[in-house]
């Protein structure tokens, strides 16, 4: 009967199943969308029983590695592969590189990648033929030990994978510090609309890539959609649903007949990336400039009217994006924060910068979200030049300045009239301060006088509601200010009914910050409002 097996069947039977071949290999081509032809393949586990049927991978892959059996399998796979390797050269039928994958336990075992080389040995196959995937969870097992793997697989002269890009370990130091040949980005895990935030994802890695001089395949594309997606961000390499599942060795014989392959190693050629090399360089005093020295500095790329962060320091993240996370900042896109015209502003000056090579300074007004200090609008003012070229694609070192208060300075400035009725405003008004942490309020000399409060009302506002100061239908509207503030909201203001004579008052709060950015206190006001 063909089913699922449980763990101890798959254990108690994993002797006699490399004995007698249960483990098969499927192989999954993958293609260059651009040309059709067969750049390489990967080797995938499978596991034939032969009374429970056919075993996938993500059942039976976790219970080898969790009862150390899966590196005598991941070894199987890959003598399988040379033997199958061989076996089409001494027939005549070319071969493409194929990739093996190394389980993140295969990594803890420092002779693996000698046990690898043993085998090829043994079946006298050129290494060109043969290419590692290492997962990027690995890391978890230790860069140490990630790098020595690696390492050892070039100095035997394997191309190595970096698989599952993307699935959530990977950081750009991550990619910078390890050596790999080729990156694997699986679409899967960023799925979902690829004209949206995914596809910002997306093309950031493969721009990065790009950067980086290493070249992208797309793993789990089955969309024509997503394939030329990939396509028209330069990323030519698919592997996936769409040129073909992953098929058994005589299958994938007859593939390697008929489809056009021609040997072609994936890769990316960049021209003009000298200097922007050095800004993946950690050690590079531009790294150090960039991030300690300088103010608010950010790289993007910009190519045909779109435009990628790439890279920002800490100071851009606190000052330009309002306290925003690193990883948040690059997965947005740099245009939805600007209106129309700013947009257009900006574009203008990347397109003068491009065209002078020299800095060119640009005011943009954006909008910006901040979990600590709510919605906002800031102008920033930029200052940008071209530090790097590949094709259609510049490479931009931006220094940028908040100068939202000037600006408004300026603006307050021409409206001095204003001015002087808050002013009027403020000399008639209750005030009071509001504690987040201790949730105390502070009332002034007036409100104690006038409403007969206490110097300190604990546990606010449910004391002013008790005692009727405010009216019952504004109590969740009042507790939702409270926490939208205590959240981060900048301000808050609205008009009040006040004391069971429902008198208007303009209720005003403004919130007060540590250097951290964090909520300290809101100061409240509560001014007459005359008709
Ligand atoms: P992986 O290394 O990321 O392999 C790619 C997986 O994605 C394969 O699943 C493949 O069949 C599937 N796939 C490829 N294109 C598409 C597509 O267009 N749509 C969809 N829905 N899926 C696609 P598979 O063969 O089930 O393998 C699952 C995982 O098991 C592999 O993920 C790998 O992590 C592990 N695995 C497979 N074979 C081996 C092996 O020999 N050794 C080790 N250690 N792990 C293996
Ligand atoms: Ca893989
Ligand atoms: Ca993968």
């Amino acid at each position: 009967m063909e089913r699922k097996m449980t763990p101890q069947e798959l254990i108690g039977c994993f002797d006699e199943a490399l004995e007698k071949g249960y483990i098969l290999v499927y192989y999954q081509p993958q293609i260059n969308h651009s040309t059709g032809r067969m750049v390489g393949a990967e080797a995938l586990m499978r596991f034939k029983h032969p009374e429970f049927g056919i075993q996938y991978p993500n059942d039976f892959i976790p219970v080898m590695e969790e009862n150390g059996l899966i590196l005598r399998a991941d070894l199987n796979v890959f003598e399988q592969v040379c033997k199958f390797q061989k076996k089409c050269i001494d027939s005549g039928v070319a071969p493409v590189p194929v990739s093996t994958n190394m389980s993140r336990y295969d990594i803890l075992d420092d002779t693996y990648v000698d046990k690898l080389e043993e085998i090829r040995k043994k079946y006298d196959l050129p290494v060109k033929f043969l290419r590692v995937e290492i997962t990027e969870s690995s890391a978890i097992a230790g860069m140490e030990l990630m790098t020595n793997a690696i390492d050892k697989l070039h100095k035997y002269g394997y191309i190595v994978e970096m698989d599952d890009f993307g699935s959530g370990y990977s950081s750009l130091n991550v990619l910078k510090d390890l050596e790999v040949d080729i990156i694997k980005l699986d679409m899967r895990f960023l799925s979902g609309d690829v004209g949206g935030r995914g596809g910002t994802i997306i093309s950031s890695v493969v721009q990065m890539s790009k950067w980086l001089q290493t070249p992208v395949i797309a793993e789990g594309v089955e969309t024509n959609a997503q394939a030329d997606y990939m396509k028209s961000i330069g990323c030519n390499y698919i592997q996936g649903y769409l040129y073909s599942k992953p098929v058994p060795e005589d299958e994938f014989v007859e593939k390697l007949k008929k489809l056009d392959h021609q040997p072609e190693t994936p890769a990316t050629k960049f021209v003009d990336t000298q200097d922007a090399g050095r800004f993946w360089d950690p050690e590079s005093i531009e790294t150090l400039i960039f991030s300690e020295f300088v103010g608010p500095a950010s790289i993007f790329t910009y190519t045909n009217g779109h435009a990628s962060i790439l890279r920002v320091n800490q100071k851009y993240a606190k000052e330009v994006c309002g306290g925003a996370k690193i990883q948040d900042i690059l997965n947005t896109n740099p245009w939805d924060h600007m209106s129309e015209t700013g947009r257009l502003e900006y574009e203008t000056a990347i397109k003068k910068a491009i065209e002078t090579g020299e800095e060119v300074e640009c005011d943009s007004w954006r909008d910006i979200h901040s979990d600590c200090c709510g919605d906002d609008r800031i102008c920033v003012r930029t200052n940008m030049r071209v530090i790097g070229k590949a094709g259609e694609q510049y490479l931009f070192y931006v220094m940028a300045r908040n100068v939202t208060a000037e600006k408004k300075r300026f603006d307050d400035f021409r409206s001095a009239d204003q001015l002087l009725r808050v002013a009027f405003d403020h000399a008639n008004m209750f005030a009071w301060e509001y504690i987040f942490a201790t949730k105390e309020m502070h009332p002034c000399f007036r409100c104690m006088r006038e409403l007969s409060l206490p110097p300190v009302i604990r546990n606010y506002p449910e004391p002013v509601f008790e005692n009727g100061l405010f009216p019952m239908d504004y109590h969740d509207m009042y507790i939702d200010w409270l926490n939208e503030l205590a959240n981060g909201a900048p301000s808050k203001e609205g008009i009040i009914p006040l004391t069971a004579g429902r008198v208007p008052f303009h209720v005003r709060y403004t919130t007060e910050y540590d250097e951290n950015g964090k909520p300290l206190k809101a100061y409240g006001s509560a001014t007459l409002v005359v008709e």
